[in-house]
């Protein structure tokens, strides 16, 4: 049994499945240097790949399901190196006689599961991969429209339909797993701690809220589901994203991207207590809509190529971004001068987590809003650093909020100062991620270049000096941008042959 995401017991098929009719069972994972390998150099603690958070989020994972194993009479095998070429090893040295996996529809996953798969059929070893990381199989949406992946929620959810396993109940315990073969001379380690792995713990002052593990997750998501009635109003976008000690919505995401938590458990426990009320919401605004959301993301990704470029993704509007590096630097290492911008990015520095609104604002901040920096910039940004980082999801929201593809008003735009505002006026948000700002009055905290010198000064607080000036005008760069956005449309337009040139030499 290969776990990579899928790191639970509960409804999990590709276990159960291995569990089943067979003498002993190697339960395995692969600490990939890919992801794991600490990159001093980067602009943050973690690999070059994953941040600090999400590397611990795993490992906490890990040791949870390792302790699971052991209650049911078995261990989790950790084997470090190139995943592929592990599994390979082991399958030639512990004469195995079928391979169990979760299905992954991720690119790189995709690669990796051929070769093996490619090796074990060669060699006459069966291979077991089911779908359990989504609610639907991308795979069959897509084929139920002709080959091409619905684009928007409404056509995925009429395509999607009812889930096949819905009817009946999904089994989320399992009494045993047989005990572990002879290992032979493949090196099995323990999950190795952050230190171990050549992370130094001490290199940050905060560390995120967030647990990892199956335990974790299901113990969050029943405190999550105990307010029926909190889960029957549940409505996006509705709910405050700058509620940072009791965060307005789950926190899920980072237990569903490593599967800790399976998404057919969520959704069944949803619809259980949605028959329990007299009225709920709906989707696309409802619980269950977001999770449907993550489904629908994922069928767009696996059925687009180059879903994550804009080069060469038929749905990607071509736009010509710029480069500047010293803008992104800015918005990355939340040194933009707007506060609100500034202190969701210290959350994700600190956190790997925020709000899905707040990603809006940073998102529209970066790319057509106001800095007009390449989407695929941030999104490798996101990537890196969110504890929940999700190849389909992430990219299909770049997608989404740069006006790239899905969503196309590109005249609303975030204002880095009075979207916040509405829901914290008082700024604690602000004052908690960027401390610098504690004690500037609530009149400036969104617009601290405004107060007068004998206000930063009492505050302790000097723009400029202690903290950034503004890197554009909210104002005039956001016009710009609708402009270049304006120009692009109407260039992808004529490219589709929508447009003539009198038109486009209008818009100029
Ligand atoms: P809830 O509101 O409690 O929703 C429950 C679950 O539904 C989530 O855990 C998630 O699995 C799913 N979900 C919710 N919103 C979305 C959405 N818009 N798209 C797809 N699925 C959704 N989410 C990720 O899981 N990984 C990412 O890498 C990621 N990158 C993002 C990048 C940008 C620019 C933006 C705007 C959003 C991104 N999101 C991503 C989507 C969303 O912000 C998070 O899923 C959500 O904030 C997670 O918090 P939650 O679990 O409390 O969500």
């Amino acid at each position: 049994m290969w776990f990579r995401k899928g790191l639970r017991i509960h409804d999990n098929p590709a276990l159960e499945h291995a569990s089943r009719a067979c003498g002993s069972l190697y339960p395995v994972f692969v600490i990939d240097p890919r992801y794991m390998e600490p990159d001093r150099a980067a602009f943050s603690p973690g690999s070059s790949r994953a941040g600090v958070n999400r590397i611990r989020f795993l490992l906490e994972s890990l040791a949870d399901l390792d302790s699971s194993l052991k209650r049911l009479g078995s261990r989790l095998l950790v084997l470090k190196g190139e995943p592929g070429e592990v599994v390979i090893r082991c399958l030639q040295e512990w004469n195995v006689g079928k391979l169990c996996f979760e299905h992954d529809t991720e690119p790189y996953y995709q690669a990796l599961d051929r070769r093996v798969k490619n090796f074990a059929s060669a060699a006459g070893i069966e291979t077991f991969s089911p779908v359990s990381h989504t609610l639907f199989d991308p795979a069959d949406v897509i084929a139920r429209n002709g080959g091409k992946p619905p684009l928007s929620y409404q056509s995925f959810l009429k395509l999607a339909g009812k889930p096949s396993w819905e009817a009946s109940r999904l089994s989320t315990a399992l009494s045993s797993v047989p005990p572990v073969g002879d290992v032979g001379r493949c090196e099995i380690f323990e999950v190795p701690t952050l230190i171990e792995l050549g992370y130094n713990e001490t290199e940050q002052d905060e560390v995120a809220p967030f647990q990892g593990g199956e335990t974790a997750a299901l113990m969050r998501m029943k405190e999550a589901l105990g307010n029926k009635a909190w889960v029957a109003d549940f409505e996006k976008p509705k709910g405050d994203p700058s509620a940072f000690y009791k965060p307005a919505t789950t926190v899920l995401s980072p237990y569903l991207k490593f599967g800790c938590l399976s998404s057919r458990y969520f959704y069944q426990s949803l619809q259980d207590i949605y028959k329990d009320v007299k009225k709920h919401t709906s989707p696309p605004v409802s619980l269950l809509g977001q999770l449907l959301w993550r489904d629908f993301f994922y069928t767009a990704a696996f059925g687009t190529p180059n879903f994550d470029k804009m080069k060469g993704n038929r749905i990607c509007k071509q736009i010509p971004w710029s480069d500047d590096e010293q803008l992104l630097a800015a918005w990355r290492e939340a040194k933009t001068g707007y506060p609100w911008i500034d202190a969701i990015m210290v959350q994700l520095h600190k956190w790997g987590w925020m709000h899905h609104l707040a990603r809006h604002c940073v998102a529209c901040f970066l790319t057509r809003g106001d800095l007009f920096v390449h989407w695929e910039k941030g999104r490798d940004v996101f990537e890196r650093l969110l504890i929940d980082s999700d190849w389909a999801v992430n990219n299909g929201n770049w997608l989404w909020l740069s006006c790239s593809s899905f969503f196309y008003q590109y005249n609303r735009i975030y204002s880095p100062i009075t979207f916040g505002k509405k829901y914290d006026p008082n700024g604690n948000y602000i004052r908690h991620f960027l401390p610098v700002l504690k004690d500037m009055p609530k009149e400036y905290i969104y617009e601290p270049w405004k107060a007068p010198m004998s206000i930063q000064t009492k505050a302790k607080c000097i723009i400029g000096r202690d903290y950034p000036n503004p890197v554009v005008s909210h104002d005039s760069a956001s016009k710009d941008c609708r402009r270049k956005l304006a120009e692009a449309y109407a260039v992808n337009q004529r490219l589709n042959g929508m447009v003539n040139d009198e038109d486009l030499k209008s818009l100029r």
